[in-house]
């Protein structure tokens, strides 16, 4: 059998692969098992921010694996220490709770939210509005909180408590926060699985407004959107406002697992002792991984990613058979006349991986991609998207 039977007969049959094995990698530049070719504009969903074997990355990592690659959360390592600082110096946020994902992640602000509220205003307070079209993961809490219903199906009773809201309807979000007792609003700055939908400043802006009047909290999931996706460090600097909790994880790891949720002011001392907990979590591989990661997303490396981004946007915008281009930064979504599968599969057979998000192709190359291979890619992409092609 090929590995692509082995797979079909023994892994659990949850994702609808691509038909490529692929072996191994240098940047944005990755090999199958045949020895194809192909570019890279997908980076395993927007987890390795640098590429591919990144060789600073696997240094820090492969020296941290040969020092201490594991401990229990009953001691204290550097890695995990030293990461928490950073990040919270770069963002303002106050303290890190560190897990292996995003659900992970998006499980302890949901937490913290609920004990705050308990505490606060009563038990009652339990409920969490977010957005539809949203995606926050696959535990059946974070199930419940992503506000797709198709994913909702036949896994029932789902975790109570969340109420999901159109997305840029502020009267309306205004209203659910008001009719139910309310902990906290979550939402993504940019939608991703959702369709790579930025979401209307005003409504960000005046959503944060009210949380903060109403002593709601609120949390924005930057799973997808942080660690410089974007163009800056966490999406929700874009719109001028400090969110209560941000949760991250994909990018932040460069390609190791890795979940972080940040605390602010409000709520940093919402978790105690036995309060929540991961085996895993602020893994010291993971986490030297991870500050190399934060370490190079300077104000340079963003302003590349900027550039490239309205590169992109300018060359695709008027493309032949492109209707629209969205989202944020290298966080890109094309609404293309043909199918969005049919381009990426043409864009597989041509040697460029993308993605979908919904009836969009979706753009999520590495942050450091070179210009000359970005540029290669789109040509080959904005082939695949013309009539006939
Ligand atoms: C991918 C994603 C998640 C889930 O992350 P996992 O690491 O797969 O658990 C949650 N929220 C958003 C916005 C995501 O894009």
């Amino acid at each position: 059998m090929n590995i692509q039977d082995i797979d079909k007969t023994f892994v659990a049959g949850t994702y609808a692969r691509f038909p490529v094995v692929l072996t191994e990698g240098k940047g944005s530049i990755v090999y199958d098992d045949t020895g194809k070719e192909y570019i890279d504009l997908g980076t395993g969903i927007a987890v390795n921010t640098f590429g591919i074997a990144d060789t600073e990355w696997a240094d820090a990592v492969s020296a941290q694996l040969t020092k201490l690659q594991h401990v229990s959360n009953l001691y204290y390592t550097d890695p995990c220490a030293l990461l928490a600082k950073a990040l919270c110096e770069r963002t303002g946020f106050k303290k890190v709770f560190f897990g292996n994902s995003g659900a992970e992640a998006n499980e302890c602000a949901i937490k913290v939210a609920r004990k705050y509220a308990a505490e606060k205003k009563g038990e009652d307070y339990y409920t969490i509005i977010t957005l539809q079209q949203s995606f926050h993961g696959r535990t059946l809490t974070t199930l419940s909180a992503t506000g797709q219903d198709h994913f909702h199906k036949l896994f029932q009773p789902l975790t109570p408590g969340f109420v999901h809201t159109p997305a840029n309807d502020f009267e309306t979000l205004k209203k659910n926060v008001k009719e139910n007792k309310t902990a906290a609003v979550m939402l993504e700055c940019v939608q991703g699985e959702g369709g790579v939908m930025t979401l209307e400043d005003d409504f960000v802006k005046k959503t944060a407004e009210l949380c903060k009047k109403e002593d709601v909290l609120l949390i924005v999931d930057e799973v997808q959107t942080g660690n410089g996706r974007t163009g800056k460090l966490y999406a929700y600097m874009h719109f001028g406002i400090m969110p209560d909790i941000i949760t991250t994880a994909k990018g932040l790891g460069g390609g190791l697992p890795i979940g972080a949720a940040m605390l602010g002011e409000k709520v940093e001392n919402v978790l105690g002792p036995g309060d929540h907990g991961s085996t895993f979590g602020g893994n010291p591989a993971a986490c030297a991984g991870a500050l190399n990661i934060l370490s190079r997303i300077d104000d340079a490396l963003l302003a590349g990613v900027e550039e490239k981004s309205r590169w992109i946007f300018e060359i695709l915008s008027g493309s032949e058979g492109v209707e629209g281009v969205s989202g944020k930064g290298l966080m890109i979504g094309i609404k293309t006349k043909k199918p969005a599968a049919e381009v990426v599969s043409a864009c597989r057979e041509k040697g460029v991986l993308c993605l979908t998000a919904k009836d969009k192709v979706r753009l999520l190359p590495a942050l450091n991609i070179p210009f000359d291979i970005l540029k290669k890619a789109i040509g080959i992409l904005q082939e695949a998207c013309r009539e006939g092609a």
